[in-house]
């Protein structure tokens, strides 16, 4: 039995998200400080949870925002004309990338190039540079920081560069 696939959410649906959520946050805050500004101890001291509520909000909004951000660098990805290899190269020197969590930069000497979220972990979405044939006629478009990288790793794997090359950066 074959179900109906749910379609793909979309970027637009988790900004959309986060907004609502921001707007909570923002009422979330207003009720803490109405609750600060009490001459009721009491009623004071009940800020302090609403404040950790809009706290919880502001993380929970982050979560929401980096998601769309990956999704969106994944749909961008998946266009004809970029490399379609499924994790990111530095630019300028190739597959010299670390990642730690959020944040990825070039280990290669004097490259200040860092990114703020898990390029590594990425596809790579540098323009086709190239095509990649492997032995089995299997073909591929790459940038050619990965084109690079795959003649000299690659056994058996050929490579013709495309004409257009890319402009400068
Ligand atoms: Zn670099
Ligand atoms: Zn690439």
């Amino acid at each position: 039995m074959s179900e109906p696939t749910a379609p793909e959410p979309v970027p637009a649906e988790l900004r959309a998200l986060a907004a609502e959520a921001d707007a909570l946050a923002e009422r979330t805050a207003e009720i803490a400080a109405r609750l600060e500004a009490t001459d009721d101890g009491h009623v004071q001291r009940l800020a302090q949870p609403m404040n950790k509520a809009t706290h919880d909000l502001a993380d929970y909004i982050g979560e929401i925002a980096r998601t769309a951000e990956y999704l969106t660098r994944v749909r961008v990805s998946r266009d004809p004309h970029l490399c379609d290899v499924p994790w990111g190269i530095c630019p300028d020197h190739g597959v010299t990338l670390r990642s730690l969590e959020d944040r990825a930069w070039c280990t290669a000497t004097g490259c200040g190039n860092t990114w703020t979220y898990d390029r590594l972990h990425t596809p790579c979405t540098e323009p086709a540079a190239a095509i990649a044939t492997d032995r089995d006629g299997v073909t591929g478009s790459l940038c050619s920081a990965h084109a690079s990288d795959a003649a000299q790793r690659l056994d058996g794997c050929s490579i013709e560069y495309l004409d257009h090359r890319a402009t400068n950066s």
